[in-house]
């Protein structure tokens, strides 16, 4: 195929809610190939090894243990997955990036943070827009584990506004220096770290620099206290102070000015990577949960038996096997992307930054997704568990804990959720993706009579992917009318903006599900596809309940009278389900096939 063709063929970054997808364009799970399989199994086998039977350390502050294993993770060539070859990684794609940061996270949240800092945040802004010398100097030391790396952009007074900060950089004299004087806080990995990527203004420029900044004390720089946190016990979070720090007018990252989008930019790859390591965590809980179920008596049976305890069992498992199909397709379409633009002559630089940036939007929708699962999971996790489930002594405890801070940190989810739908708008605005074309469309058939044919849906999924492209259209229906009424100024409509993100969120997971398990179906068969086919009903009808919603609340904020009558009216037409799916049926269905394989068995 030639690029040109491949570049039409490949879904852009949002289109996926105005252009149909094929199932046999989804990449799955089930499509891994040998080698990333035996990475998956390699990263298994070393959670097993140094993690999950050392779980009580992490959990009682010993970060010493967190910085030996990351040692060690760095001797089995874990950290430089992402890391091109000729700075001394493995060179691999992005889907096996994606497997690592998704199979380390089982174990403990605090291993995890410890190892998406240094190797996402913490390594890829200077692989990303390092210089040849920089590159050269830094990034074999990061790859292999003899340095380790934090990122420093927060400040007391910059969180969410993070091109706020108040750290400078003012140039020495003779022009060789910055001196980079400032406070930075909730610095994860600061404590161990060899070299830290700091945000500094240089006089009253609008936007941050980016530096490397070696870590020598010698040099003004000291640290806090480690934080007392919720979770993630034995991830080193310190405050960062620099005083005078001098640091080599070679080691500015980029151009001056350019470290918000740096920062940014590193927080897109962030994002889907923390959603990666959003999995395993909800995969372990499910496994341990389940055995618990099974082997717990009470009223004279396992727990299990219990339509209460299978419920929570089905929609746990459920929400990581949809977590699972959303994830790897994007960081599948990053892949190709990337790929795309190296064929078409950029550096892998110039084009792994380009393919990440293309996906902002499915980044920062599985970011808030995924992690909003993961909680959800954990804290149903401790209900299974009963009052063993508030025990410090059992693994649910820690991993509620741990789950929390996956909604705060790289973009808390509200701003991510924004995020999402400001993104969208924007590119509809420049023409990258046709949004008024099917917003017109979809105004024009809520004019129309609906049509009263009895449409067959015989085939697999047949209405299930009829009901997706109507939800689809609620979404351009309500997006749609709000940017005609407030313009640019619906970014200040906040509650509108969140409600139309829940709906943009929802129907990218329902239909990544979707497609994960149609494509299956037709390669393994229906009956082996049994519990997927389950688990994707149950969550479009989980998906369609969330949307009439949120559809609700949007539409009566802001469209009265006959307006609000007819989106209402649009509305129930396009969630209108003809053959409403048994849901208790389904859950006890997909209940009891994770009851028999003792744990999630569909990855
Ligand atoms: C354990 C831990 C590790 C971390 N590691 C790092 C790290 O390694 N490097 C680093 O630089 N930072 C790190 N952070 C910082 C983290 O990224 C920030 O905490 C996060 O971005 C939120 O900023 P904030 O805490 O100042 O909250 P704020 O920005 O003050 O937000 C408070 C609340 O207000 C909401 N809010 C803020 N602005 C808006 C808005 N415009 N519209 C609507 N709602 C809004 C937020 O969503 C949130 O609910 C870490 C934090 C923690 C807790």
């Amino acid at each position: 195929m030639s690029t040109e063709a491949a570049n039409k063929d490949i879904l852009r970054g949002g289109q996926f809610l105005v252009k149909e997808t094929n199932c046999e364009d989804v990449f799955t799970l089930e499509d891994l190939n040998e080698e990333q399989r035996m990475m998956r199994e390699s990263t298994k086998e070393f959670v097993d090894r140094e993690l999950w039977a050392h779980w009580e350390r992490f959990e009682k502050k010993d970060y010493a243990f967190t910085e030996e294993t990351m040692r060690k993770a760095g001797e089995l060539g874990l950290l430089s997955v992402a890391v091109p070859e000729s700075y001394g990684g493995m060179g691999m794609g992005f889907v096996s990036t994606m497997l690592v940061c998704d199979y380390i996270s089982g174990a403990t949240g605090s291993f995890s943070t410890a190892f998406g800092a240094h190797t996402g945040i913490g390594t890829m802004p200077i692989t990303l827009y390092g210089t040849e010398e920089q590159k050269q100097k830094y990034v074999p030391k990061l790859a292999s584990g003899e340095w380790f790396g934090a990122y420093c952009l927060t400040e007391p007074g910059a969180g969410s506004d993070a091109n706020s900060g108040k750290t400078k950089a003012v140039l020495s004299e003779d022009g060789k220096f910055y001196n980079i004087t400032g406070q930075k806080m909730w610095i994860s990995n600061a404590g161990f770290c060899n070299l830290f990527i700091v945000f500094a203004r240089i006089e009253d420029d609008k936007n941050i620099t980016g530096f490397i900044v070696e870590n020598d004390p010698s040099n003004g720089i000291t640290l806090g206290d480690e934080e007392k946190k919720l979770g993630i016990h034995s991830s080193s979070t310190r405050q960062v102070f620099f005083n005078e720090t001098k640091v080599s007018v070679e080691n500015m990252l980029s151009t001056r000015g350019n470290g918000f989008k740096i920062a940014m930019n590193a927080l897109n790859v962030g994002r889907i990577k923390l959603a990666a390591a959003c999995l395993d965590a909800q995969r372990r809980v499910i496994g341990e949960a389940t055995k618990y179920a099974n082997e717990r008596i009470q009223f004279k049976t396992p727990i299990i038996n219990f339509g209460a305890i299978k419920s929570k069992i089905a929609e746990m498992a459920t929400s990581v096997y949809v977590d699972e199909s959303a994830s790897y397709r994007a960081a599948k379409n990053i892949e190709d992307r990337i790929a795309i633009r190296e064929a078409e002559g950029n550096t892998h630089q110039e084009a792994e930054l380009k393919g990440v940036e293309e996906y902002a939007i499915e980044c920062s929708i599985l970011k808030v997704a995924v992690s909003e699962d993961c909680q959800n999971t954990t804290d149903e996790g401790i209900q299974i568990f009963g009052g063993m489930g508030f025990s410090a002594d059992t693994p649910m405890e820690s991993a509620w804990r741990d789950s929390r801070i996956a909604r705060i940190y790289e973009g808390t989810n509200e701003i991510n959720r924004m995020l999402a739908v400001g993104m969208l708008v924007k590119k509809a605005m420049k023409g990258h993706v046709d949004l008024l074309g099917p917003a017109t469309a979809v105004g024009e058939e809520l004019m129309g009579i609906p049509s009263f044919d009895a449409p067959d849906f015989s085939e697999l999924f047949a209405e299930e992917k009829d009901i997706l492209k109507r939800l689809k259209k609620v979404f351009l229906m309500v997006a749609g009318s709000a940017v005609q009424k407030f313009g640019p100024e619906l970014e200040n409509h906040q509650q509108l903006m969140l409600a139309a993100s829940d709906i943009l969120i929802e129907v990218y997971m329902a239909e990544s599900a979707l497609l994960r398990t149609e494509k299956n179906a037709k390669r393994f068969g229906e009956e082996a596809q049994a519990t997927q086919i389950a688990m994707s009903r149950l969550y479009l009808f989980n998906a369609t309940e969330t949307i009439i919603r949120r559809g609700k609340e949007a539409i009566v904020s802001f469209a009265e009278g006959d307006e609000q009558r007819m989106m209402l009216m649009g509305l129930k037409r396009f969630t209108k389900y003809t053959n409403y799916p048994n849901i208790v049926a389904l859950r006890t269905q997909i209940a009891d096939k994770v009851s028999a394989d003792n744990g999630y068995t569909f990855d």
